[in-house]
């Protein structure tokens, strides 16, 4: 069943979408809205590919029941290489982390010196979040198998791996976003 954050004057919010035709709602404003063509931000299967959500904490807590598409919310930008890199390393490591703080203190003083000065950087400009609405296998993906999971559909267009730019304007991130026939040489 299609579940709603809320509906208040004409405004309406979706959490999560079961069926096609809830995919446009009569409204006058439809807060982030679920993607036009049905399909999951991540992998790009339309919802009649897609296999429901099971019964409650399949496999977000909450009950998500017959659900086909969750409404989350991901970085816009992947991090920077070096960050990526660190991030490799501990979980190759087997180290345990769940921010900025708990990963760089694995790292010696110098090395997390330089890493944070990298995504401070990085950080100032990119560091924002949207909308996503995800299927039932990627919404429980962390950052990195993320970003390489949407750029798998990026292989076939002529680019060599992901381009961003191009991703971040057609969401309507960024606008006047180069063209996607730039890349193909
Ligand atoms: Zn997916």
């Amino acid at each position: 069943m299609t579940q709603k954050f809320f509906e208040d004057n004409g405004v309406v919010s979706l959490r999560a979408i079961s069926k096609e035709e809830d995919l446009r709602q009569p409204c006058r404003f439809f807060i982030n809205p679920p993607p036009e063509d049905g399909r999951c931000d991540v992998c790009g299967r339309q919802m009649s590919e897609l296999t429901p959500f099971g019964g409650p904490g399949d496999p977000l807590p909450g009950d998500f029941t017959g659900e086909k598409l969750v409404k989350t919310f991901r970085l816009d930008c992947p991090y920077p290489d070096e960050i990526e890199e660190a991030m490799r390393k501990a979980k190759k490591e087997g180290w345990e982390f769940n921010s900025l703080e708990s990963l760089l203190a694995h790292f010696s003083e110098e090395e997390s010196k330089k890493l944070e000065e990298i995504y401070d950087k990085w950080a100032d400009r990119y560091e924002q979040f949207s909308k996503s609405w995800e299927c039932r296998d990627c919404i429980v993906l962390g950052d990195l198998e993320y970003f390489e999971k949407r750029s798998q559909r990026y292989q076939g267009h002529g680019n060599k791996g992901v381009n961003y730019e191009v991703e971040l304007g057609e969401r309507g991130i960024i606008s006047n976003p180069p063209s996607l026939d730039r890349n193909i040489t």
